[in-house]
């Protein structure tokens, strides 16, 4: 499995409908100094749900929307805004098998599909926000995307995403606390986790 495309709309300096294709392989981004390079990552781990604390890098989820003056400071608070991310998943490798969520017209079985597209809106009106999760357009829980993508290995405690900083924090690690990120990348913590559990019973 993995991710073939991103549709980012008025999302952050995304301010009109942008598709962002990415290959089986390797896929790098480059450009200039606060070209967007970085917004694209926050795109996804907003979309996928997989902000720890300091994974997305804005205070409130309304931040996220695009601005038109974000650049001076201002802030542009007429009606409804709304951003959206879509993050188009090639499963034709049948990673992504198991899943309460079918298609909207309810037919297609997740592990039947080619394609899985997981949306997230968030949108702002005067005086409140709101937020959106999809499963090939059918409107869902961030659970079942979290369901969804733990059989790919895709966690928000995992480090499936390494940020800025992240690798100079795992290299000032104490041994101990090291070793511990690898176990949990291996997959061995969890074990651990649930040989603890049985002790304790
Ligand atoms: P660097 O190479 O310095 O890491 P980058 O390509 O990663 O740069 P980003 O951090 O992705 O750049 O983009 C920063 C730009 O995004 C800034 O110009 C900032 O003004 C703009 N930006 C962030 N949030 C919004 C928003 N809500 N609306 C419009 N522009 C935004
Ligand atoms: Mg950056």
């Amino acid at each position: 499995m993995h991710i073939k495309e991103l549709v980012l709309d008025d999302f952050k300096s995304f301010g009109r409908k942008t598709r962002i294709p990415f290959y089986e392989d390797f896929t790098t981004i480059s450009g200039p100094n606060g070209s967007g390079k970085s917004n694209i990552i926050d795109a996804v781990l907003f979309a996928l749900g997989l902000a720890r604390t300091s994974g997305i890098r804005a205070e409130k989820l309304t931040d996220l929307i695009y601005n038109p003056g974000h650049q001076d400071g201002s802030v542009e608070t007429a009606g409804e805004r709304e951003a959206s991310v879509e993050v188009v998943l090639d499963n034709a490798d049948r990673t992504l098998e198991r899943s309460q969520v079918v298609n909207a017209a309810g037919t297609d079985k997740i592990g039947e599909i080619d394609e899985i597209t997981i949306k997230r809106r968030v949108k702002e009106t005067d005086d409140n926000y709101y937020s959106y999760y999809y499963i090939n357009g059918r409107s869902v829980n961030l659970s079942d995307i979290q369901d969804l993508l733990a059989q790919a290995g895709v966690t928000p405690e995992g480090y499936n995403v390494v940020m800025q900083g992240d690798v100079t924090e795992i290299i000032n690690m104490t041994p101990h606390a090291r070793r511990k990120i690898i176990d949990e990348i291996a997959g061995v913590a969890e074990f651990d986790a649930k040989k603890e559990d049985a002790f304790e019973e």
